[in-house]
C-alpha cells in the first residue's frame, strides 16, 4: 500500500427521515440561544419551519442567499448576524445557502448548522468561496466547517428532479476526483466508491419517483459522503475546468459540473486505472467515463457545454485559463489536451474509450 495521510474532519451528522425533529436538540447541543436561519428566497417557507421549531432560541430568518456568495450579499448577511444578536446560523437549503453561512462564520467565528437540501456537499468541507467584481475566490478555513449536519431526504422530496440530477453528478465529481486526488487515500477511496454507488443507483430511483423515500435517502447518503471526500483531498483537472467555467462565464454549477464529469474522467482514464475501477464497480459498468455519460442521457441531464450556455468562441480562452496555474493532475494537463476535452463536452460527444 503506497503511504498516505489522512486529516479527519470534525463534525456531527445526524441523518434519517425525519431528522429535522432532533433540531431544536442539536441547537442546544452547540450551547446556542439566538439562531439565524439562512435560505434563498425560493426557500423562504422551509427557514420560517426551522424558525418556528426553534421558537425562543430563533433570532429571525434572513432569506436572501444567492448563488456564487457576492462579497456585498455576505457584509448585508454579516451585517444582519451582528445586528439580531446570532451566536450561531443554521443553514437551510443548498450550497448558496450553506455558502452565506460560511461567509458569515468566516467573519464572526458562529458555528453552523446545516440542513442541506441539494446534494453539492459544502455542508461537509471547510472550503469557502466569495465572489467580487465577477471572480470567485476560494479558500479553506476551519471555522467555516458546519459543527453539525442534520440529513433529512424528507427535505428533498420537492428538490426538482432535473436539479436533483445535476446536483447528484456535481456529488459524483467530488468522489471520481478524490479517488485520484494528489491526497487519496484508503479512507476517502471507500467513501468515494460507496458515494459513488449510493447516487448511480439512487438517481434513476428519484427520476422515476421523485418523492420515493428510497431514492432520496440514497442520494443524501451519496452527497454526505461525497462531500465528506471533497473537504478532505485536493480535487484535480475537473475541478479546476468547471471553477473556471463557472466563474468566468457564470455557467450554472451544477450542470457544469455534470457535462464536465465525462470527458475529464475520459482525459485521465489511462493515468488513473485503479480510479476508475472503482468508479465503474461502484455504477456496475464497464467504463468509467462512458458509463457517467450513459446515464446522464439515461436521466435526461444536460450533456453538451453549448446547451448550458457557453460559446464556442470562448473555448480557446477558457483552454489558456485553465492552464495559467499549475495544480496536480495524474495526467499532467496540456493545453491542447484541455482544449480538445473542452471540444468533447461543447459537442456533447460520447467519450471514447
Ligand atoms: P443552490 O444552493 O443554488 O440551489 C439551487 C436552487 O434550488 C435554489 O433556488 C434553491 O433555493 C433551490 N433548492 C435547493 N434545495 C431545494 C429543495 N429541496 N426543494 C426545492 N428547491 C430547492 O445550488 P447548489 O448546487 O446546491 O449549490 C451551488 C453553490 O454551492 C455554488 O455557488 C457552489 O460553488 C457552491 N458549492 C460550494 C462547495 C464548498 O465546499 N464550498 C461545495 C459544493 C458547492
Amino acid at each position: 500500500m503506497k503511504s498516505f495521510t489522512f486529516d479527519a474532519l470534525a463534525g456531527r451528522v445526524v441523518f434519517g427521515s425525519n431528522a429535522i425533529e432532533h433540531l431544536a436538540h442539536e441547537i442546544e447541543r452547540l450551547g446556542a440561544r439566538r439562531a439565524l436561519i439562512l435560505s434563498t428566497p425560493e426557500q423562504q417557507a422551509l427557514a420560517e419551519d426551522v424558525s418556528k421549531r426553534l421558537g425562543q432560541r430563533s433570532a429571525g430568518v434572513y432569506p436572501h442567499a444567492v448563488m456564487h456568495v457576492p462579497v456585498e450579499v455576505a457584509r448585508k448577511a454579516q451585517e444582519a448576524a451582528a445586528r439580531l444578536g446570532a451566536d450561531c446560523v443554521v443553514a437551510a437549503g443548498g450550497g448558496s445557502t450553506i455558502g452565506l453561512g460560511k461567509a458569515i462564520a468566516l467573519h464572526s467565528s458562529l458555528p453552523i448548522l446545516a440542513i442541506p437540501t441539494t446534494y453539492a456537499g459544502s455542508e461537509m468541507t471547510p472550503i469557502y468561496g466569495l465572489t467580487e467584481a465577477g471572480q470567485k475566490k476560494t479558500g479553506r478555513d476551519p471555522r467555516v466547517l458546519p459543527k453539525t449536519v442534520i440529513y433529512d431526504p424528507d427535505l428533498t422530496v420537492n428538490l426538482p428532479v432535473a436539479i436533483s440530477i445535476t446536483s447528484g453528478f456535481n456529488a459524483v465529481a467530488h468522489a471520481a476526483e478524490a479517488l485520484y486526488a494528489e491526497n487519496s487515500n484508503p479512507v476517502t477511496a471507500m467513501m468515494a466508491e460507496e458515494g459513488i454507488r449510493a447516487l448511480a443507483e439512487g438517481m434513476p430511483e428519484v427520476a422515476k419517483d421523485p418523492r420515493g423515500a428510497k431514492g432520496r435517502s440514497d442520494c443524501l447518503y451519496g452527497a454526505w459522503l461525497c462531500g465528506s471526500v471533497l473537504g478532505t483531498t485536493s480535487m484535480a483537472l475537473h475541478h479546476k475546468l468547471c471553477h473556471v467555467l463557472g466563474g468566468s462565464w457564470n455557467l450554472p454549477h451544477a450542470e457544469t459540473h455534470t457535462v464536465i464529469l465525462p470527458h475529464a474522467l475520459a482525459h485521465n482514464e489511462a493515468a488513473a486505472p485503479e480510479a476508475m475501477r472503482r468508479i465503474e464497480r461502484a455504477m456496475k459498468t464497464s467504463g468509467a467515463s462512458t458509463g457517467i455519460f450513459d446515464l446522464m442521457k439515461q436521466l435526461g441531464a444536460p450533456v453538451s457545454l453549448q446547451e448550458i450556455g457557453m460559446k464556442q468562441g470562448d473555448l480557446d480562452r477558457a483552454a489558456s485559463l485553465v492552464m495559467e496555474a499549475p495544480y496536480y493532475n495524474p495526467r499532467p494537463p496540456t493545453r491542447d489536451s484541455v482544449r480538445a476535452l473542452l471540444d468533447d463536452a461543447y459537442f456533447g460527444r460520447r467519450p471514447r474509450q
